[in-house]
């Protein structure tokens, strides 16, 4: 495994340069590698091939591409084993299945092989070189873990950081504590381990920063902050840089696919992990978004041969950005902006994803919001969950709901109310915001 990642962290770093033509020559080709084989052993693509009347085996051009309809995830989940390779090539290794959260309701399920997990390492390595961590350094990860495992005050530890970095190279240790534990004992626990890396979700992040903030909490040792599985947002990197002065950096990623792109070493852009997928970012006609534009993303699986994915309709936004001054040839999206369910629909039946805005204009109100929740439960209404430490008066629940209206720039009904406590979802995530009514 260790001169196999190595051999392929080396292509890597000259694949990275290459121009966005180049790049697509290539994975052309690896896509006619891929068509054939799911021409000759998986039913659901030859059905799929043959009435969009084209030839399995034949070169690949944008076009043919075109050509092949979305895979959507209901079609995925349904397929059952018809989506399925009958005969993986020996070279491709065993088959594991890997399940997603399923955060949104039911689970995908799909087969994948020891070469998916190669290029899921070598995006690992890859990030870790593009950030130019320190690998001998102490890696904390407060994350989803199972019930019970993880907590604090202790959290788990273990040698070195993970099944990528450590068969290469020597690592330093990492820590794990589960991010169900209090932001308080997070905090004391982040004072007693020291990390010079810290990687969460956001949400937790900017709980995290909030605390700090508040109680002149100051975390020396951190030297990068690392972010998965949420949206980041512009306020969240502004204050992860105030409250402690480091760096945030983010990549995309997806249980189906690996990883989709990582952060740019040299901007906020984040460049698409060509070698691994082919992604496409899709306007409402089905045409590919110009720098600049927002459409849904679609990702093809170049080296998953086991349960291949063609066209799959992962459920997120993203925004198409310009070449990137770097050099790198990888092509660039600017943001992630979530998925449908993180989109509110208008009154007028339009979709957008909205913006709460900031909260300094009411921050004697918002100081006392601990953790907060919106969820559109109808086209006119839309609930605030909140965690406060002193319930609002009627004037200060009513300047929030004039500064919500004011922001979303609709009228919409707005319902406050408090809990003792928010839960994330399945996948330990936990969305600022998400409507009931996006399809
Ligand atoms: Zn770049």
């Amino acid at each position: 495994m260790a001169s196999l990642l190595l051999s392929l962290l080396y292509q890597l770093d000259q694949t990275q340069w290459l121009d966005e033509e180049a790049l697509f020559f290539h994975q052309a080709r690896q896509l006619q590698l891929l068509f054939g084989h799911v021409g000759n052993t998986v039913p659901f693509y030859q059905r799929r091939f043959a009435e969009a009347g084209l030839d399995p085996t034949a070169p690949v051009t944008r076009e043919t591409l075109n050509r092949l309809p979305v895979l959507r995830r209901t079609d995925l989940q349904g397929a059952g084993n018809d989506i399925n390779t009958t005969a993986l090539p020996k070279s491709h290794g065993k088959i594991h299945e890997v399940e997603t959260s399923g955060s949104t309701g039911r689970p995908v399920r799909l087969n994948a092989s020891e070469v998916t997990n190669l290029f899921w390492r070598a995006c690992v390595m890859r990030e870790h070189l593009w950030q130019g961590r320190d690998l001998g350094g102490k890696l904390a990860a407060i994350r989803k873990a199972r019930a019970g495992v993880a907590m604090p005050p202790h959290g788990a530890k273990s040698e070195f950081w993970g099944p990528a970095s450590g068969s290469i190279y020597p690592t330093g240790s990492a820590v794990l504590l589960n991010v169900a534990s209090s932001i308080a004992d997070q905090v004391d626990w982040l004072q007693r381990e020291e990390p010079d890396y810290l990687i969460s979700f956001p949400s937790n992040l900017l709980a995290l920063a909030d605390y700090c903030q508040d109680g002149g909490i100051d975390l020396p040792s951190l030297r990068q902050i690392m972010t998965v599985g949420e949206t980041v947002t512009l306020e969240l990197r502004q204050k992860v840089q105030a409250v402690w002065s480091v760096p945030l950096v983010d990549s995309y990623s997806c249980q189906e696919a690996g990883y989709l792109a990582i952060q740019c070493p040299d901007s906020n852009g984040y460049h698409i992990q060509c070698e691994n997928v082919l992604l496409e970012v899709l306007d409402e006609e089905g045409r590919a978004c110009r720098p600049g534009e927002v459409g849904r993303v679609l990702i093809t699986s170049l080296h998953n041969f086991a349960t291949p994915l063609i066209r799959y309709e992962i459920g997120d936004y993203a925004e198409v950005g310009a070449p990137c001054a770097c050099g790198r040839g990888l092509p660039v999206i600017t943001r992630v902006l979530g998925r449908y369910r993180n989109r509110l629909v208008l009154p007028d039946g339009r979709k957008v994803f909205p913006t709460f805005g900031y909260h300094d204009e009411v921050r004697a109100i918002t100081s006392k919001i601990r953790a907060f929740r919106y969820i559109q439960r109808s086209v006119e209404v839309i609930e605030k969950l909140m965690v406060v430490s002193h319930r609002l008066t009627n004037e200060e629940e009513q300047a929030l709901r004039s500064l919500i209206v004011k922001n979303l720039g609709f009228d919409f009904k707005i319902v406050l109310s408090y809990h003792e406590k928010l839960s994330p979802d399945g996948s330990g995530k936990f969305e600022e915001f998400f409507s009931e009514v996006a399809g």
